[in-house]
């Protein structure tokens, strides 16, 4: 039977082994442990590959939500708009940095619904959070412009969205900051934990790496206190190496995604995400939706292809959520929390593969 793998990183990483492995090292031979060149060049290629004057390296995607919202000189205690459909780091990175989190519904992009963010706006709110979900970015526009008439700072969660582009402008580019993750099953993923925020305010950066860095000018000058949350030099020189197929790998996850949109498109027991015109989706998922996902999802299985829930829980109704009463207030994202399911997408997919999914996905039996 053909299998047909969610997620492939041993097989991506055969496809580039010599150039990581020399790439690894080079590291290694100088020494580049934390911090160094390598780190200093990943960043400025990624940098000009979001299309921004700064980026800054950090230990991972939630630390660099958390670094921007301590950095953007927010009023303490203020509330934060987070949608309801996102992982936990998303709401988790508001909290730590001494917020508030208030929830807001999604749309049928399933990202921030802009109409919904108007009514979760309130005299507490200070910033808002798009997530650009599933690859697909939010509705940038609509929410530059509320942000712009209440006064709010605008966060970018761009964890699954590299190289996503909205009316021709990458993401994390368009707010005030955006964060990455180089978690190593995100687009453009590392051997380990890493991230990095990306913005064009030089005064932010700088707050921001310092943040990073124990509130560090010089080697033992520290001008507040901050923390450890580096990116270090393997990880970088790893993303330096990937960084240079991310086009390619993100081109091939687009022709997946085109065929799979085209096939299911007209499967009436199933929906597929909206998408905002003029925008171009990293596709880091592929999800579908069905009131019979359980059976659906074995089905799939019985025919060798695994599948993902993200996420089987709007975060309102996480325990770790239950505390903040929200859950009523984002009934599209509770009750398509139990309907999504996301199939196979990655440039490992084979056509025979992406046929295969969408043949067994066509005479499923879902009514
Ligand atoms: C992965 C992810 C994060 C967190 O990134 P880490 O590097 O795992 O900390 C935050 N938000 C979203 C939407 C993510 O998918």
């Amino acid at each position: 039977m053909m299998r047909v793998p969610f997620l492939d990183l041993a097989w991506q990483y055969q496809s580039i082994k010599s150039e990581i492995d020399s790439a690894i090292a080079g590291v290694i031979t100088s020494a580049g442990f934390v911090g160094g060149p390598t780190v200093a060049e990943f960043e400025s290629n990624y940098a000009a590959y979001v299309g921004v004057d700064y980026c800054v390296g950090v230990g991972n995607g939630t630390d660099a939500l958390e670094l921007i919202l301590k950095s953007l000189d927010l009023r303490p205690g203020g509330e934060v708009v987070v949608p309801a459909n996102s992982f936990i780091g998303s709401a988790e990175a508001v909290t730590n940095a001494g917020f508030r989190v208030r929830f807001c519904d999604v749309d049928e992009s399933y990202t921030l619904d802009p109409a919904e963010l108007e009514r979760a706006i309130g005299p507490q709110t200070v910033a808002v959070m798009p997530v650009h979900l599933y690859g697909q970015p939010t509705d940038m526009g609509a929410i530059l412009q509320i942000a712009a008439d209440r006064g709010l700072r605008v966060v970018e969660d761009c964890a699954q969205a590299h190289g996503a582009e909205f009316r021709g402008r990458r993401v994390g580019s368009i707010g005030d900051a955006g964060a990455f993750s180089f978690y190593p099953g995100k687009n453009l993923g590392a051997y380990g934990d890493g991230g990095a925020v990306v913005t064009n305010d030089a005064s932010l950066a700088q707050r921001v790496r310092m943040m990073a860095n124990h509130g560090r000018i010089g080697k033992y000058e520290h001008e507040f206190e901050g923390r450890n949350s580096r990116l270090d030099g393997l990880q970088a020189a790893v993303l330096t190496v990937k960084l240079r197929h991310l086009d390619q790998w993100t081109a091939r996850r687009r022709e997946v995604a085109e065929v799979y949109t085209d096939a299911l498109g007209s499967i009436a027991a199933l929906s597929l995400q909206s998408r905002l015109p003029d925008t171009l989706s990293a596709h880091h998922l592929y999800p579908i939706r069905t009131s019979q996902r359980e059976r659906l999802r074995s089905d799939l299985s019985s025919q060798g292809i695994a599948t993902g829930i993200h996420y089987p829980f709007a975060l309102p109704r996480l325990a770790a959520y239950a505390h903040l009463g929200q859950s009523d207030l984002t009934p599209r994202s509770n009750s398509w929390s139990v309907e999504l399911l996301s199939i196979p997408i990655g440039e490992h997919l084979t056509d025979d593969q992406v046929a295969h999914v969408i043949e067994t996905l066509s005479s499923a039996d879902l009514a």
